[in-house]
């Protein structure tokens, strides 16, 4: 197996909940209920009509995030110095 698999994020799913985990951050995030009788799933549906927007359920949409931070972001090497 290449190294290149051992850097790659991780995600993991568990129920409604999904962790998903790189060097720089460990997050666990809700995920929209597969039984929820408004969204059934989807996490959402359009409204609007020209324009329409993504309406987030609240099956999970106001559910807490939970958020670690490892190792600080490098900063951007493109960053024009002074
Ligand atoms: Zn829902």
């Amino acid at each position: 197996m290449p190294v290149t698999v051992a850097a790659a994020a991780v995600v993991l799913k568990a129920g409604h909940w999904r962790l998903s985990a790189d060097r720089y951050r460990i997050e666990l995030t809700s995920q929209p209920r597969h039984h929820c009788p408004q969204c059934r799933g989807a996490g959402g549906w359009w409204v609007g009509g020209a324009n329409p927007e993504m309406e987030a359920c609240g099956c999970w949409a106001y559910r807490p995030q939970l958020r670690l931070r490892l190792l600080p972001r490098p900063k951007a090497a493109d960053e024009p110095p002074f």
